[in-house]
């Protein structure tokens, strides 16, 4: 499985920003968007082009267009920090949902909600831009192939070793693109060093 730890001087610009405990709520939302949308930028450099010719104002050439159905899944409610950076990126893509509760006390996933497009042959986003013990990520690639995703990709924000071994383990095949990989998580199952919770920092619970 690949760990695409997508490094550059905006992203981790970004990433700090969003780390700081000071940060307003607005500048928050916005600033997870601005990641979001560095990081499609990489999550997306394999999809397929087909080639169009088109007349410039001076003559006629061949171009490519994009040639893939784009499914985007925000896991609720976290993911939704992200998805409105992919839609702009991918304006006609099909949106589904999975809701997946961390249970406060055993830290395990627990789908509540799961709404999905047309899966096969179409590339898959999910997005979940904390990927902690690993165990929602999971929950939600098993949601998606049980409805015949084969092409999946994660895009997150932070990833701990705990989860990318997880996945690893149960996903080989879906790629991770991240922003960072941190150092663990802690008892409660945060990321450190993290950014916090970010279901909470980007709607204020
Ligand atoms: N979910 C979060 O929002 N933050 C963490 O650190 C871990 C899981």
């Amino acid at each position: 499985m690949a760990v695409v730890r997508v490094e550059h001087p905006l992203i981790q610009d970004v990433l700090t920003v969003l780390r700081d405990a000071s940060t307003p709520r607005e500048d928050f939302r916005r600033l997870a968007k601005k990641l979001s949308t560095l990081l499609v930028f990489e999550a997306s450099r394999d999809l397929p082009l087909r080639q169009e010719e088109v007349e410039t104002p001076l003559e006629r050439t061949v171009g490519g267009r994009l040639d893939a159905e784009i499914v985007l899944v925000p896991v609720l409610r976290a993911g939704m920090g992200m998805l409105e950076a992919l839609l702009e990126i991918f304006p006609g893509a099909s949106v589904g949902y999975v809701g997946l509760e961390r249970d406060e006390e055993t830290a395990v996933a627990r789908r509540y909600y799961l709404k999905l497009p047309n899966l096969p042959d179409r590339y898959v986003f999910l997005l979940d831009p904390m990927l902690a013990t690993g165990g929602s990520a999971v929950a939600a690639v098993e949601a998606l192939r049980e409805q015949g995703a084969r092409n999946i990709r994660l895009l997150c924000i932070v990833a701990a070793p705990e989860g990318i071994a997880l996945l690893e383990e149960h996903c080989p095949d879906v790629p991770i693109y991240t922003a960072a990989v941190d150092r663990k998580l802690n008892q409660r199952k945060y990321i450190l060093p993290g950014l916090g919770d970010f279901g909470d920092r980007l709607f204020g619970t």
